[in-house]
Protein backbone atom coordinates (compact mmCIF):
# COMPACT_ATOMS: atom_id res chain seq x y z
CA UNK A 1 0.00 0.00 0.00
CA UNK A 2 1.00 3.13 -1.09
CA UNK A 3 -0.16 7.16 0.10
CA UNK A 4 0.18 10.06 -1.05
CA UNK A 5 -0.84 12.81 1.16
CA UNK A 6 -2.18 15.46 -1.37
CA UNK A 7 -2.90 18.19 0.68
CA UNK A 8 -2.90 18.76 4.52
CA UNK A 9 -4.06 22.31 4.94
CA UNK A 10 -7.22 23.25 7.15
CA UNK A 11 -10.27 24.71 4.90
CA UNK A 12 -9.21 28.22 3.93
CA UNK A 13 -4.99 26.80 2.79
CA UNK A 14 -1.98 27.73 4.44
CA UNK A 15 -0.59 30.39 4.82
CA UNK A 16 -3.57 32.20 4.85
CA UNK A 17 -4.93 34.98 1.94
CA UNK A 18 -4.44 38.43 3.30
CA UNK A 19 -3.13 37.84 6.77
CA UNK A 20 0.14 38.01 8.22
CA UNK A 21 0.80 34.37 9.04
CA UNK A 22 2.89 35.53 12.40
CA UNK A 23 4.75 32.68 13.91
CA UNK A 24 4.96 30.59 9.55
CA UNK A 25 8.10 30.74 8.17
CA UNK A 26 7.39 30.19 4.51
CA UNK A 27 10.77 30.08 3.55
CA UNK A 28 9.91 26.57 4.25
CA UNK A 29 7.79 24.95 1.58
CA UNK A 30 6.22 22.45 4.14
CA UNK A 31 4.17 25.40 5.79
CA UNK A 32 2.45 26.20 2.31
CA UNK A 33 -0.78 23.09 2.13
CA UNK A 34 -3.39 23.25 -0.17
CA UNK A 35 -6.29 21.34 1.14
CA UNK A 36 -6.57 18.11 3.06
CA UNK A 37 -6.62 15.03 0.82
CA UNK A 38 -4.77 11.51 0.34
CA UNK A 39 -4.62 9.43 -2.51
CA UNK A 40 -4.15 5.49 -1.74
CA UNK A 41 -2.82 2.67 -3.89
CA UNK A 42 -3.83 -0.66 -2.32
CA UNK A 43 -3.59 -4.19 -4.52
CA UNK A 44 -3.27 -2.18 -7.64
CA UNK A 45 -6.26 -0.08 -7.31
CA UNK A 46 -6.15 3.87 -7.34
CA UNK A 47 -8.48 5.54 -4.48
CA UNK A 48 -8.65 9.41 -4.13
CA UNK A 49 -10.11 10.42 -1.19
CA UNK A 50 -11.66 13.68 -1.26
CA UNK A 51 -11.51 16.39 -4.26
CA UNK A 52 -9.75 19.83 -2.67
CA UNK A 53 -10.27 23.17 -4.49
CA UNK A 54 -6.77 21.88 -5.43
CA UNK A 55 -7.25 18.82 -6.94
CA UNK A 56 -6.03 19.73 -10.19
CA UNK A 57 -2.95 20.73 -9.40
CA UNK A 58 -2.48 18.35 -6.73
CA UNK A 59 -2.68 15.61 -9.58
CA UNK A 60 -0.24 17.28 -11.59
CA UNK A 61 2.45 17.61 -9.07
CA UNK A 62 1.90 14.11 -7.81
CA UNK A 63 1.60 12.69 -10.93
CA UNK A 64 -1.58 10.66 -10.26
CA UNK A 65 -2.21 8.21 -13.27
CA UNK A 66 -5.67 7.01 -12.32
CA UNK A 67 -8.87 7.17 -9.95
CA UNK A 68 -10.55 3.91 -9.46
CA UNK A 69 -12.45 4.73 -6.94
CA UNK A 70 -13.15 8.19 -5.04
CA UNK A 71 -14.75 8.86 -1.28
CA UNK A 72 -16.16 11.67 -0.20
CA UNK A 73 -15.68 11.51 3.27
CA UNK A 74 -18.55 14.61 4.31
CA UNK A 75 -19.81 17.09 2.07
CA UNK A 76 -17.82 20.57 3.51
CA UNK A 77 -16.58 22.52 0.35
CA UNK A 78 -12.53 22.06 1.37
CA UNK A 79 -13.48 18.22 0.54
CA UNK A 80 -15.90 18.63 -2.24
CA UNK A 81 -15.16 21.23 -4.81
CA UNK A 82 -12.35 19.94 -6.87
CA UNK A 83 -14.81 16.95 -8.12
CA UNK A 84 -15.15 18.42 -11.21
CA UNK A 85 -11.40 17.92 -12.18
CA UNK A 86 -11.94 13.93 -11.89
CA UNK A 87 -13.17 14.44 -15.86
CA UNK A 88 -10.01 13.46 -17.39
CA UNK A 89 -10.16 10.26 -15.00
CA UNK A 90 -13.62 9.05 -16.85
CA UNK A 91 -11.94 10.02 -20.66
CA UNK A 92 -8.85 7.70 -19.84
CA UNK A 93 -11.95 5.18 -18.89
CA UNK A 94 -13.30 5.20 -21.80
CA UNK A 95 -15.78 7.63 -20.67
CA UNK A 96 -17.09 5.38 -17.75
CA UNK A 97 -18.53 7.42 -14.51
CA UNK A 98 -15.73 6.88 -11.35
CA UNK A 99 -17.94 4.89 -8.52
CA UNK A 100 -18.36 7.37 -5.47
CA UNK A 101 -18.90 6.31 -2.22
CA UNK A 102 -20.34 8.84 0.78
CA UNK A 103 -22.42 9.36 3.40
CA UNK A 104 -26.52 10.70 2.91
CA UNK A 105 -25.07 14.29 3.34
CA UNK A 106 -22.18 14.16 0.97
CA UNK A 107 -25.06 12.41 -1.67
CA UNK A 108 -27.17 15.47 -1.22
CA UNK A 109 -24.12 17.92 -1.44
CA UNK A 110 -22.80 16.47 -4.81
CA UNK A 111 -26.17 16.59 -5.90
CA UNK A 112 -26.49 19.93 -5.36
CA UNK A 113 -23.45 21.21 -6.76
CA UNK A 114 -22.45 18.80 -9.78
CA UNK A 115 -25.92 17.76 -10.90
CA UNK A 116 -24.79 17.57 -14.28
CA UNK A 117 -22.09 14.45 -13.30
CA UNK A 118 -25.39 12.34 -12.08
CA UNK A 119 -26.88 9.67 -13.85
CA UNK A 120 -24.34 10.07 -17.20
CA UNK A 121 -23.91 6.80 -18.34
CA UNK A 122 -20.42 7.16 -20.34
CA UNK A 123 -18.55 11.07 -20.56
CA UNK A 124 -15.63 12.15 -22.42
CA UNK A 125 -14.24 15.33 -21.58
CA UNK A 126 -16.68 15.37 -18.63
CA UNK A 127 -17.20 14.40 -15.41
CA UNK A 128 -19.18 11.56 -14.32
CA UNK A 129 -20.14 9.95 -11.25
CA UNK A 130 -21.83 6.75 -10.07
CA UNK A 131 -22.51 7.73 -5.90
CA UNK A 132 -23.47 5.43 -3.36
CA UNK A 133 -23.51 5.21 0.16
CA UNK A 134 -20.07 4.03 1.60
CA UNK A 135 -20.59 0.57 2.55
CA UNK A 136 -19.67 -1.21 6.21
CA UNK A 137 -16.80 -3.05 4.60
CA UNK A 138 -16.00 -1.87 0.48
CA UNK A 139 -13.80 -4.52 -1.14
CA UNK A 140 -12.10 -3.35 -4.06
CA UNK A 141 -10.57 -5.21 -7.03
CA UNK A 142 -7.20 -6.46 -6.25
CA UNK A 143 -8.82 -7.55 -2.64
CA UNK A 144 -7.79 -4.07 -0.69
CA UNK A 145 -10.66 -3.17 1.64
CA UNK A 146 -11.69 -0.21 2.96
CA UNK A 147 -13.83 -0.11 6.57
CA UNK A 148 -15.63 2.98 7.87
CA UNK A 149 -16.99 4.45 11.26
CA UNK A 150 -18.86 7.69 11.40
CA UNK A 151 -16.91 10.62 13.09
CA UNK A 152 -18.31 13.42 15.02
CA UNK A 153 -17.71 16.70 12.82
CA UNK A 154 -20.58 19.25 14.40
CA UNK A 155 -23.83 18.86 13.02
CA UNK A 156 -22.92 15.95 10.05
CA UNK A 157 -20.66 13.23 10.53
CA UNK A 158 -17.54 12.06 8.24
CA UNK A 159 -16.28 8.80 7.15
CA UNK A 160 -13.33 7.91 9.27
CA UNK A 161 -11.55 4.83 6.95
CA UNK A 162 -9.96 2.11 7.31
CA UNK A 163 -7.55 0.59 4.82
CA UNK A 164 -6.41 -2.87 4.77
CA UNK A 165 -4.06 -5.02 2.42
CA UNK A 166 -5.35 -8.51 2.83
CA UNK A 167 -1.61 -9.96 1.24
CA UNK A 168 0.49 -8.52 3.78
CA UNK A 169 -1.76 -7.47 6.71
CA UNK A 170 -0.74 -3.75 6.46
CA UNK A 171 -3.43 -1.11 8.01
CA UNK A 172 -3.95 2.57 7.33
CA UNK A 173 -6.61 4.32 9.18
CA UNK A 174 -7.55 8.28 8.02
CA UNK A 175 -9.28 9.98 10.37
CA UNK A 176 -9.87 13.76 9.07
CA UNK A 177 -12.28 16.26 10.10
CA UNK A 178 -13.42 14.62 13.80
CA UNK A 179 -14.31 16.88 17.12
CA UNK A 180 -12.58 13.50 18.85
CA UNK A 181 -12.36 9.50 18.38
CA UNK A 182 -15.28 7.53 18.94
CA UNK A 183 -14.51 3.68 20.64
CA UNK A 184 -15.75 2.40 17.27
CA UNK A 185 -12.72 4.55 15.75
CA UNK A 186 -10.07 3.12 18.07
CA UNK A 187 -11.09 -0.04 17.53
CA UNK A 188 -11.25 -0.36 14.15
CA UNK A 189 -7.88 1.72 13.92
CA UNK A 190 -6.15 -0.30 16.88
CA UNK A 191 -2.41 -0.56 16.17
CA UNK A 192 -3.02 0.29 12.50
CA UNK A 193 0.82 0.56 10.57
CA UNK A 194 -0.14 4.41 9.96
CA UNK A 195 -2.69 6.61 10.98
CA UNK A 196 -3.45 10.19 9.85
CA UNK A 197 -5.09 12.30 12.48
CA UNK A 198 -7.18 15.98 12.19
CA UNK A 199 -4.90 18.06 14.83
CA UNK A 200 -6.04 21.55 13.41
CA UNK A 201 -4.17 23.99 15.99
CA UNK A 202 -3.15 24.55 19.10
CA UNK A 203 -6.26 26.07 20.92
CA UNK A 204 -9.84 23.59 20.95
CA UNK A 205 -12.12 23.93 18.35
CA UNK A 206 -15.83 23.01 18.50
CA UNK A 207 -15.42 20.63 14.91
CA UNK A 208 -12.07 19.14 15.54
CA UNK A 209 -9.63 17.91 17.07
CA UNK A 210 -6.71 20.40 18.54
CA UNK A 211 -3.07 19.26 17.90
CA UNK A 212 -3.01 18.28 21.47
CA UNK A 213 -6.01 16.25 21.94
CA UNK A 214 -5.00 14.48 18.14
CA UNK A 215 -1.67 13.52 20.01
CA UNK A 216 -3.53 12.05 22.88
CA UNK A 217 -5.47 10.00 20.45
CA UNK A 218 -2.52 8.72 18.66
CA UNK A 219 -1.62 7.32 22.37
CA UNK A 220 -4.52 5.58 22.69
CA UNK A 221 -5.03 4.14 18.96
CA UNK A 222 -1.15 2.95 19.28
CA UNK A 223 -0.22 3.25 15.89
CA UNK A 224 2.95 2.34 14.73
CA UNK A 225 3.08 6.24 12.84
CA UNK A 226 1.05 8.73 13.80
CA UNK A 227 0.78 12.13 11.06
CA UNK A 228 -1.14 14.72 11.63
CA UNK A 229 -3.64 16.95 9.07
CA UNK A 230 -5.78 19.36 8.53
CA UNK A 231 -3.44 22.12 10.17
CA UNK A 232 -3.65 26.21 10.50
CA UNK A 233 -0.83 28.40 10.21
CA UNK A 234 -0.12 28.50 13.59
CA UNK A 235 1.58 25.05 13.29
CA UNK A 236 4.90 25.38 11.79
CA UNK A 237 6.64 22.55 10.37
CA UNK A 238 9.60 22.81 12.09
CA UNK A 239 9.02 24.17 15.38
CA UNK A 240 6.19 21.08 16.03
CA UNK A 241 8.53 18.58 14.65
CA UNK A 242 10.84 19.12 17.12
CA UNK A 243 8.35 19.43 19.91
CA UNK A 244 6.98 16.48 18.62
CA UNK A 245 10.83 14.58 18.61
CA UNK A 246 10.41 15.68 22.99
CA UNK A 247 7.20 14.49 23.59
CA UNK A 248 5.19 11.98 20.83
CA UNK A 249 8.21 10.70 19.72
CA UNK A 250 5.99 8.19 17.01
CA UNK A 251 3.76 11.14 15.59
CA UNK A 252 5.06 13.51 13.22
CA UNK A 253 3.37 16.23 10.60
CA UNK A 254 2.07 15.76 7.32
CA UNK A 255 3.37 17.88 4.67
CA UNK A 256 1.61 17.93 0.92
CA UNK A 257 3.59 15.30 -1.24
CA UNK A 258 4.75 12.95 1.68
CA UNK A 259 4.39 9.61 -0.03
CA UNK A 260 4.73 6.24 2.66
CA UNK A 261 5.07 2.86 1.39
CA UNK A 262 3.51 -0.04 3.80
CA UNK A 263 4.51 -3.71 3.49
ZN1 LIG B 1 -11.93 19.97 6.09
ZN1 LIG C 1 -15.05 19.43 7.43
Amino acid sequence: MEIIVMGCGTSQGVPLVAHDNAGLDLKNPRNWRTRTSVHVMICGHHVQVDAAPEFRLQCLHNQIPRVDSFILTHGHADHILGMDDLRQFCTNQDGAPIPVYTTTWGTDRIQAIFPYALQVKRSFGYVALDVSLMPKKLTLPGGGTIEHVPLPHGTEDTLGLVFTDPHSGSKFAYYTDCRELTPEAYALGHRADLAILDGLRPARHPTHMSFDEACQASLKLDAKQTLITHMTYQIDYDVYTKKLAETYPKVGLCYDGLRIKLP
